[in-house]
């Protein structure tokens, strides 16, 4: 079997990998490449979807005598699939995600008015599910990360088995699921391609403890508390809906993350899974009506959830005179509301984590930037995004692969110092035979 990483060897995001047995070809991700950061105002530039696209062969046309069989999606984070909406993929390629996966990213795409369209046809996967595409083998495990569901894939072909861990981390809301991914027997294991994004954090906190510690700092405060979250990181909203009942306030945020955090609820559900995420029947929740709401409702597919969220949604002087009592999450362009609607920012708080968890949203870190300026109390908090490096050396020590390779990371010199020899770092179309 032949790894082949055409991106994301040598920095974080943009991942794209092929394997190739015998005539067989699929691809793990098709990530956008993070904005490149202008050296003048130190801001990140949107390259644009455009810019994503990779000349690998048979993926846009059909000028080879093996075509790509397909391409499968560990997490719904733009730096793993935005590529996928840049430009119409080669039709014969299926295109593989979770259920939650595929209904997050069309939903996320129907929100600007001028969005990429994700291609109809989606087949799905579910967690611990073999699936079979031409001569590969591939096994979906649940992984801890903070995309609404992520996944690590088991691949087997020509009796070798490779690992791609997609995103992951031991110590976010879902530490259950590495455990279970240590437990699985899978055999003996040729090559581990692992993200690095934390790599160089040997060890760092749990998402609980950096809570708790928030949890004090929110008891002292008088004013509302916003705090940075990625539209779609499910399990900081969770937190967030527990910081907000311990401290009795509300956590209010926008029709879009309610339509998202109702959804994979219900998705779930469907699955048998009771995920234990807030939702519209959270007592505490409520909903500002922003153009984010104002564009879901705009969304007549989605006609039945919204009538559900109306209850739940207020207006912008019930914000403006509770705001003590508030929890705002602040995503992307939060602050054209904040800046136009609330405007008032005494005795406000701003909690946000290191740069690594924004890299996920466009848009993120201009926001960070502006509420910084505010001059509001600004607290950083360690990032937990993704797996520090005791982890992956813990996943290391269990699946004893063959090769390791780093991917999603500026970290690879630390690779090569812990494993030896065993530890391959490859130049973007670098290549691995096994
Ligand atoms: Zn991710």
């Amino acid at each position: 079997m032949k790894i082949i990483v055409h991106r994301g060897a040598e920095e974080i995001g943009g991942n794209c990998i092929e394997l190739v047995s015998g005539k067989s070809r699929i691809l793990l991700d098709y990530g956008q490449p993070l904005p490149k950061t202008d050296a003048a105002t130190g801001l990140p530039v949107e390259a644009g979807p455009e810019a994503a696209v990779l000349k690998i062969p048979g993926l846009y046309d059909n000028k080879v005598s093996h075509p790509i069989l397909a391409l499968i999606i560990s997490h719904t984070h733009a730096d793993h699939y935005g590529a996928l909406l840049a430009k119409p993929l080669n039709p014969g390629i299926k295109v593989f995600m979770s259920e939650i996966m595929e209904d997050v990213v069309r939903i996320t795409t129907k929100m600007p008015r001028d969005g990429k369209k994700l291609p109809v046809g989606i087949n799905y996967f579910r967690r611990n599910h073999k699936f079979i595409v031409g001569r590969f083998v591939i096994t979906p495990f649940l992984m801890d990360h903070t995309a609404a569901e992520s996944f690590a894939f088991l691949v087997e072909s020509e009796g070798k088995r490779i690992i791609y861990t997609g995103d992951f981390r031991e110590h976010g809301n879902k530490s259950n699921a590495f455990k279970q991914f240590l437990a699985a027997d899978m055999g003996p294991i040729d090559a581990l391609i692992t993200e690095g994004t934390q790599a160089d954090v040997e060890k760092g906190p749990t998402e609980q403890d950096v809570m708790d510690h928030v949890e004090d700092m929110v008891k002292e405060l008088n004013g509302p508390l916003y705090f940075l979250c990625g539209g779609q990181d499910i399990g900081l909203l969770t937190s967030l809906a527990y910081l907000a009942k311990n401290t009795r306030r509300y956590l209010v945020v926008d029709g879009y993350t309610a339509l998202l955090l109702e959804r994979v609820k219900g998705l779930a559900q469907k699955q048998g899974v009771e995920l234990k995420i807030p939702s519209l029947e959270t007592e505490y929740l409520r909903i500002i009506r922003n153009t984010a709401t104002q564009r879901v409702y705009q969304l007549t597919e989605y006609a039945e959830t919204f009538r559900r969220m109306r209850p739940k949604m207020f207006g912008w002087d019930w914000v403006r005179d509770n705001l003590d009592r508030l929890i705002i999450p602040v995503r992307a362009n939060a602050q054209e509301w904040v800046a136009g609607e609330i405007k008032d920012l005494r005795g406000a708080a701003l909690v946000y984590s290191g740069w690594e968890t924004y890299t996920e949203e466009a848009g993120l870190p201009e926001t960070l930037a502006w509420f910084k300026a505010q001059g509001l109390a600004a607290t950083e908090i360690p990032s937990t995004g993704h797996a520090y490096f005791s982890t992956i050396r813990k996943l290391v020590e269990n699946k004893r692969p063959r090769y390791i390779i780093p991917v999603n990371t500026e970290h690879g010199e630390k690779f090569t110092k812990t494993f030896g020899k065993r530890a391959c770092l490859l130049k973007n179309g670098g290549e691995l035979e096994v």
